[in-house]
């Protein structure tokens, strides 16, 4: 099968106190579509360097990386922002939607940003998105007139407008109490049961149990990369 994520030998430095720190070091991973996988470790070690490199957030110091069969590190700023609006959906931690838009509005938005869509067929889509998401009701509100597990729903509902391959989340209910975030958990259950690729950095045990695949970044490394069978 072909591979979604390819990573061989990349490094990344970052200038610190006058130096170099290298935070990532030689991580060499393949994922495939339809994997759900887990990013755990202890903070500090790489784990959102890692998810930046592969949306092209930002820029690896060494080594290659290809995303549905692009290779990112070629690419300028300009494209790789083209790029990522067409395949990957990003969700964030503090959801990061835009407080004057509607919870509508900023569904569209990546649509906009795409063109392929005519005005009504983008609102037909996003109102269908937010639907799944348990948001129909909500749709015409701000950002601030809804509760934070509601502008997760959202951020999600933004992520999947494009119709991406790939779904990336840092930490996507870290932000969220316990009750909220088992409504977000249901979220990517189903996008993992539609087959859609899932690379989430999580502290939240049932997410990450939830995964196909754990990797476990320490030091810039991948310590442990186990799927469920290998724990038996
Ligand atoms: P984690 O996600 O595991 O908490 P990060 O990837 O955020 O870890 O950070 C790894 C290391 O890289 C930390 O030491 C952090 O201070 C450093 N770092 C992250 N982003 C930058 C940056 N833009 N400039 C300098 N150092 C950074």
């Amino acid at each position: 099968m072909k591979k979604i994520i390819e990573l061989k030998q990349v490094y990344k430095d970052y200038p610190q106190a006058g130096t170099l720190q290298t935070v990532l070091h030689d991580i060499n991973l393949d994922v495939y579509p339809g994997e759900f996988v887990a990013i755990v470790g202890p903070s500090g070690n790489g784990k959102s360097t890692l998810l930046n490199l592969l949306t092209g957030i930002d820029h690896p110091s060494r080594g290659k990386i290809c995303v549905n069969g692009t290779a990112l590190q070629n690419l300028s700023n300009e494209k790789l922002t083209q790029w990522r609006g067409a395949n990957v959906g990003i969700v964030f931690q503090f959801f990061q939607l835009l407080p004057a838009l509607s919870l509508l509005q900023n569904t569209v938005l990546p649509m906009d940003f795409l063109g392929l869509l005519s005005k009504n067929q983008r609102r037909e889509r996003a109102m269908h998105l937010l639907e799944l998401v348990g948001l129909a009701d909500a749709a015409e509100r701000l950002p601030s007139q809804v509760s934070g597990g509601q502008q997760q729903r959202a951020a999600i509902a933004r992520a999947l407008a494009n119709d991406p391959p790939l779904i990336v989340a840092d930490e996507p209910t870290g932000n969220l109490d316990a009750a909220t975030a088992d409504s977000v958990f249901d979220l990517f259950a189903h996008l993992r049961d539609q087959g859609k690729t899932l690379m989430m950095v999580t502290h939240n045990e049932m997410l990450a149990d939830a995964a196909s695949r754990k990797l476990e970044i320490r030091c810039g490394r991948i310590h442990t990369d186990t799927s469920p069978a290998d724990t038996f």
